[in-house]
Formats: structure tokens, sequence, C-alpha cells
């Protein structure tokens, strides 16, 4: 068979190799005939108990779930219940098996095209995705109609020869996806999808490679086919050649042997070429994760969500004593290295109870540190308990969520005072305690001098950040395609904060998710960052691009980038740095 190529999406990084597994839409096989007026309201029931069945299996997946399974996941499994739930979807088809006596596959099918067909009226990109989901709903319904199998066998994944296999389909949903989590599947090739489709954001959370998007892909290739997944350059190649294969298996080994390189970079320190110290750090969320911080040699920890301490407890607070416990291990776990404790953030997203979800809209809510001061009892057991914790090594004090100066005032007055409490009670703290401010609500990244002159240090929690500037929920999968971390007005807020910092001389860092994203490195260091928190899992590889820049290149670029209000002139800029 000869070779070609199909070109897709790229949506998760790396090279798979193995042969095509086809999953084939259920639409395809369905069959149509007319039944009989005595057979009506069987036929009905057969469609009703599908559905049934359907809404089961996702439950069933629901309650599955891996407590480490991506939260997008648990977004998709509604929206598809919705769907099973919808009169478009659960009364429509049962009317036409009613009025036209079609067999309970065919009306669901002739609904399913009606209901696909007012979406392809729609340009929006989106809202397209959302049609998947409907086709998704339907195929899982067909399935269950036509009693094909929709689970695995258990020893999917590899062929009688032992070779992996890849997933080729039309579509998949999120929920069959997360069943090739512990298979032997090595990647996935999809006609639909984009790159925020429910499929590329799940591939990229399982680390699989994937391209979708590559039209129809699982009609050109056949079962069993050889399959060269290059996630990287978005292409797959089917029956390559042996030479093609070859290459490809050692670009894979360069990719392992690149992973094993990155682990020794652990104790090398991150300077770039033309000298410039990096500090890189790690976000923590228990005093467990420590360890983790110390295996790929984090310079400390930038970010200990101390929340976690607190969550999931029945709403039982965790005693100043277990707070110091917890945060004297951490700090002594670090071996001396700081360790930067954020108050507690609580609220919204990240609720101490459920019951405290039933707010008007709790990201504009009561939260972190607005939260804390209306608790001052909570707050001062926190400071005293960081403040004890500060004796056995170097600790600093991180505010989240500031905005107002008196918010700030009463802030630093409730560290006094925890500190007077302790000297009181003659018990020993760092009395030189560092306090900063998370820059995180565009208010405060728009009144630096305010902070400047009160805090000891910055920290940019760019997630909030974005979440409020560009005004979009960033628990809510609905807006997540209208999150862009390079929109001019982030780059200008953290631009300003860069230099408000710089001309005040006190630290500032980036303890949000774009600290720990390779393809902002550049951008953040030229801009003049020096300080990056991040998860420990992405600090090696942070650390090795940190050592390729040249700084001394970046200006002009970072000027151009930096003046533009024009998404393409930014991103062309953004590429233009990695070149260098
Ligand atoms: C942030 O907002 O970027 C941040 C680091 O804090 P969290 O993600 O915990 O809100
Ligand atoms: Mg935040």
């Amino acid at each position: 068979m000869a070779s070609f190529t199909l070109q897709g999406i790229p949506v998760s990084r790396g090279i798979a190799i193995g042969r095509a597994h086809l999953l084939r839409p259920a639409a395809l096989e369905v069959q149509h005939y007319l039944v009989g007026q005595e057979q009506v309201e069987a036929e009905v029931l057969r469609l009703q108990n599908a559905l049934a069945e359907a809404e089961r299996e996702l439950q069933k997946i629901w309650s599955d779930l891996p407590a480490d399974a991506p939260s997008e996941l648990g977004a998709f499994l509604d929206v598809h219940s919705l769907f099973l739930s919808d009169p478009m979807l659960a009364q429509a088809p049962l009317e036409i098996i009613r009025t036209r006596h079609y067999n309970a596959e065919w009306a669901l099918v002739t609904q399913i095209d009606v209901l696909l067909a007012q979406f392809d009226e729609i340009e929006d990109d989106y809202l397209r995705e959302r049609k998947a989901d409907i086709e998704q709903v339907a195929d899982r319904l067909l399935k269950l109609l036509t009693g094909s199998a929709t689970t695995l066998p258990p020893n999917a994944g590899v062929d009688e020869l032992n070779t992996h296999m890849i997933v080729v389909a039309r579509d998949i949903s999120p929920a069959d996806m997360m069943q090739f989590q512990d298979s032997a599947f090595v990647g996935f090739v999809t006609d639909e999808g984009g790159r925020s489709s429910h499929t590329a954001i799940v591939s990229r959370s399982l680390g699989i490679p994937a391209v979708v998007g590559m039209g129809n892909a699982s009609h050109l290739i056949q079962q069993d086919d050889w399959l060269i997944i290059d996630s990287v350059a978005g292409v797959v190649i089917v029956a390559p050649q042996q030479i093609i294969l070859d290459e490809y298996r050692e670009k894979q080994a360069a990719i392992q042997r690149f992973r094993k390189k990155l682990a020794k970079l652990k104790k090398t320190s991150a300077v770039t070429k033309d000298g410039t110290p990096i500090t890189l750090l790690a976000n923590i969320e228990l005093p467990e994760h420590a360890a983790a911080a110390n295996e790929v040699g984090a310079s400390g920890v930038g970010l200990f969500r101390s929340e976690f301490l607190f969550m999931g407890r029945d709403g039982i607070l965790p005693s100043e004593e277990e707070q110091f416990e917890a945060y004297r291990a951490t700090v002594q776990a670090m071996k001396g290295r700081p360790v930067t404790i954020r108050t507690l953030d609580v609220g919204a997203d990240k609720p101490l109870d459920e019951a405290d979800v039933a707010t008007l809209n709790p990201a504009l809510g009561l939260r972190a540190i607005r939260y804390c001061l209306a608790e001052p009892q909570l707050f001062l057991t926190q400071l005293r308990a960081i403040l004890r914790a500060s004796a056995f090594g170097k600790v600093n004090i991180l505010i989240p969520m500031l905005s107002h100066l008196f918010e700030i005032d009463q802030t630093l007055a409730m560290v006094a005072q925890a500190k007077q409490q302790l000297i009181l009670q003659g018990i020993a703290f760092d009395a030189d305690i560092k306090v900063g401010a998370m820059i995180e609500v565009p208010a405060a990244a728009l009144s630096l001098p305010m902070f400047v002159k009160k805090m000891d240090f910055l920290s940019i929690g760019t997630n909030d950040l974005i979440q409020y500037t560009l005004a979009i929920d960033r628990a809510d999968y609905a807006v997540a395609h209208l999150y862009d971390d390079v929109h001019p007005a982030i780059l200008q807020l953290l631009a300003m904060t860069v230099a408000a910092a710089d001309k005040a001389g006190i630290p500032v860092a980036i303890c949000g998710g774009m600290a720990g994203d390779i393809k902002l490195t550049r951008l953040l260091l030229g801009m003049g960052f020096r300080e990056l928190s991040m998860p420990p899992a992405q600090l090696l590889e942070i650390k090795q691009e940190v050592m390729n820049i040249d700084l001394l290149l970046f200006n002009p670029i970072i000027k151009k980038i930096l003046r533009s209000y024009e998404p393409e002139v930014i991103a062309e800029g953004i590429r233009a740095l990695q070149l260098l």
C-alpha cells in the first residue's frame, strides 16, 4: 500500500507509532424500517429504555472518574446528560415513531439530522463543537439500540502481535476517551475537533499524542494500517515506508532521552546564556508536595496554596497547631530554601464547604483576603501559625486578591497583631518576615504605587488576572475559548507590574499558569521577569529553555510586542523570539 500523509491540528505533543484501530460511528449501520401500529408503543419504549440506559452509563462514568481526572471531564459529562434530557432529543424522536411509524434508530437519526442542520447554520467554532456533543450522544444511544459494544475489551490497545494501536475515529467523546486512560492505545486521530475541543483537552491532560480535525481520515485509513502520529507537526503518516518508520522510532527514542537528560539538570543553575540568573520555584498545594519540588531542584516554593489544608473537612478548620505543623514540615523539607505561603484563598471556585457556593457570583464575591478580613480570628490563627513556622526556615507571607489600600493596611495591621501575640507568649518567629501581595485583580495592577510602597514583594497570579481582566469565569468551559494569556491588555498589566516593582526595588514573581508555559518563557524573561513559580513537573523543561536564552538579543522584539495591540503582531513577535 502506498504511503500518504494527512494534516490536522496538533493537540498534545509527542510521537506515537502503532496500527490503526477504527471506531466506526454507529449511525453508519442504522437500519430503516416501518413498524406496525401495534408495535409503535414497544418501539417507543425501546428508545426510552436506551435514553435511560445512556444516562446510567454517563452516571457510571461520572462515579468511576479517578480523583486526578481532568476537571473538564465532569463538565463534558454534564453537557451530555443535559442533551439526553432535552425534549429535542428525549421527546421529538418518540413523536416521530408515533406519527410516522419509523423504527427507533431511524426516528433518532432523523431528529439528529434536523438538530445538526440547525448547527450547520452557525459560524462560531465553539458552537460547532457542541454539535459534536450531540453526535456523540446520538452515537451512544444508537449503540445501545443496536446492541453494539461501547466499552473496550480488557486487552484493548494491542493486537495479537502485541503491537500498540492508535484509535482512529470520526470523533471520540471525552467520556469514552476516559476508557483509554489505562488501555494500551498510544494515540488518537479524529476527523472532527479543534484546538479547544473536548478530545483535544482530554488527550492533553492524559499526555497522549493526538491530532484532531483531520477531515476524513477515518475513511482514508483502514483497520490495522501502520500509522505514525507526529503531534508536534500535526501530521499522521499512513502506511509509512520502513525508512520513515525507523526515522520516527529514532525521534521517539530521542524524546525519551530528552526527558532523561532533563532530569540531569536538577542541580544546574538556571542562568541564561548572557549570564542572567533566573529563579525557578515550585507551586505546591500540600506539605507532601515539597518532595516533588525538591526532586526537580526547585529554588524554593513560590506558592503554597494553603487553602488545601482547609478544604474537604466538613467545615472543621485546622487548628493553629495543625497548621503550624504543616507549614513547619514544608519549611524543613525545603532545607533552607524559601517557602512562600499564601494565606487562605477560599470562596469562588474553591469553596470551603459546598454550601458556600450559592452566592450570586462567587468569583466576584467574598473570596481570599476579603474572606479573611471578614473572619479575623481565622486569619489571625493562620498568620500565627505561619509566623511560628518562620522560626524554622525562610518563610514569606503572600496575600491573595488584594485590591484596596484599606485591605493592605488591615492585613499588615493583623500581621503586626499576630506578631505581638507571639511576642507576649514568648514564641519565636522571624521578625523580618516579608509580606507580599498577589497581583491578580486588574485594580491592583493599575494602582501599583499603592502596593510597592507597603509590600515587600509582588507575585502575579495570571490565572485570576486573566479571569478578571477578560471577564471570563475560569471555571466555565463555555467561555474557555476566550482565554488569551497574550491579550494586549494582559501584556500591558504584566509590563506595568514588572516596571513598578523594578522601580521600587522589590522582587516580583509570576506564580500563575503563564510561568509554567514554555511557549511564554522567552516573552516573560524578555519583559524583565526573573522569578517564575510553576508546577514541579514543568520546572526542568523551563530550566532548559532558560539556559538557551540570550536576553541581549530580545529587546527590539519585546518592544514591538509591547507596543502592539494587534494579536497577529504579538503572535509573530512571540514566534520570532523562539528563533533567537
Ligand atoms: C493565580 O490566580 O494565577 C494563582 C496563582 O492563584 P490560584 O490559581 O490559586 O487562584
Ligand atoms: Mg489566584
